[in-house]
């Protein structure tokens, strides 16, 4: 028996309960009681009920764990050389996802393991408590489902991305090797994803590869989520929308046409059953570490579509485990507000894997929640770079 715990003297208490105008739900000199892993009472601190032990958080913001819905952690290697390269002005072409393969292809299990603890570590003292797993440095029957058990260790949420590029074995069949995702591939594959994702790009997978693709996993049984329209425009998000995917990650480079099919989506219903339309996942740490045009947010938030936001971590594109570092990336330079932002990072990236026990600090979510050193969210991108994470509670554990 673990007992009740109560977070006491919370300045600013950040519910995201989706109540009244205010999509962050603040609530100001609140406490928070924790029992069997879940948050079991939220109200203001002179209401607060006894508990078998207690934290003060001293006047500081309390927020829900981040909820980082799009990373790349199963791989062997990096590319700093490739990251020095471009920053002296070659472009990126998602042409170094094939050195990656090679790499991880050569590794151990343990060396795997090692590589997705170590980042996962990193990402729970920046407050992410949830994230998602893909797979995609494979690319093979055995290294995919590999790649997926490592995962499955670590996440409830694993991604099957096995159509990341086409490997080099298959450069000249590319409908070859489609056949091998949507067959043995994904049979391997399958026991250990929740969902099934593609790279549709030019010099990566079509929109015709990429619907064969994903409706083979949704008949496997998998929930659907892309990457779309990151290096130019493209069918990946109306596509997306098409199939019902959870989310379509990057949307840099986006139609009218495109945010209309988002904003048509069905619209996420917080307090009555999980949501069902298809999030935008923004993915700044990437334009970032490829220095190049963000994605607009603004058009997209004001067209009423529901944004995410992620790291993308990953050894090529976008190498940070930081969603402090996105929230910071997103204010500046995509000019969405601290509140959008915060929100995004959390419930946004819940909406993206269409969880309801995540990415909020309401009765019976889970007790996933990090304590600022600061008095506010604001600070989060106020304060870009530096460690304001002062405790981390995971299923209601102090990490
Ligand atoms: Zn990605």
């Amino acid at each position: 028996m673990i007992g009740s715990l109560l977070v006491d003297h919370i300045g600013e208490l950040v519910t995201n309960d989706g109540r009244g105008g205010d999509p962050l739900g603040v609530r100001r000199d609140a406490a928070l009681l924790i029992e069997d892993g879940k948050v079991a009472w939220v109200g203001p601190a002179r209401y607060a009920p006894a508990a078998d032990r207690r934290i003060d958080a001293d006047g500081a913001a309390v927020l829900p764990g981040f909820v980082d819905s799009h990373a790349h952690l199963v791989f062997a290697g990096d590319r700093a050389a490739e990251f020095a390269a471009r920053m002296a002005g070659e472009p990126y072409t998602g042409g170094g996802i094939r050195t990656t393969v090679g790499a991880t292809r050569a590794a151990s299990d343990d060396d795997l393991r090692a590589t997705v603890r170590r980042l996962r570590a990193e990402m729970l003292r920046q407050g992410t408590t949830t994230v998602e797993i893909k797979s995609g440095y494979g690319l093979s029957v055995a290294e995919e489902a590999r790649s997926l058990r490592i995962a499955a260790e670590f996440t409830e949420d694993t991604t099957f991305l096995g159509a990341h590029v086409v490997p080099a074995e298959y450069a000249d069949r590319p409908d070859d090797y489609v056949g091998l995702v949507c067959g043995p591939m994904l049979a391997a594959a399958a026991p250990y994803a929740r969902w099934i994702d593609v790279f549709c790009e030019r010099g990566a997978f079509d929109a015709d590869h990429a619907r064969a693709i994903l409706a083979c996993g949704q008949a496997a049984g998998l929930g659907v989520r892309l990457h779309a329209n990151q290096l130019g425009p493209g069918p990946g998000v109306q596509l997306g929308v098409e199939l019902g995917a959870a989310s379509v990650d990057h949307c840099t480079h986006l139609t009218d046409a495109d945010i209309d099919a988002l904003a048509g989506s069905t619209t996420v219903e917080w307090l009555s059953g999980p949501p069902t339309n298809t999030v935008a996942t923004l993915l700044p740490g990437a334009e970032f570490s490829t220095r190049s045009p963000y994605p607009d947010a603004r058009r997209l938030l004001d067209a009423g579509v529901t944004v995410a936001l992620a790291t993308d971590c990953n050894p090529g594109s976008s190498y940070t485990s930081s969603m402090p570092f996105c929230v910071a990336l997103a204010v500046r330079e995509m000019r969405m507000t601290p509140a959008e932002a915060v929100w995004a990072a959390t419930a946004g990236g819940a909406a993206a894997l269409r969880r309801t026990d995540v990415g909020r600090l309401t009765p019976g979510a889970r007790a996933d929640l990090m304590i600022l050193d600061a008095p506010t969210h604001l600070h989060l991108a106020y304060r870009p770079g530096v460690p304001l994470i002062r405790q981390v509670l995971h299923n209601g554990v102090p990490r």
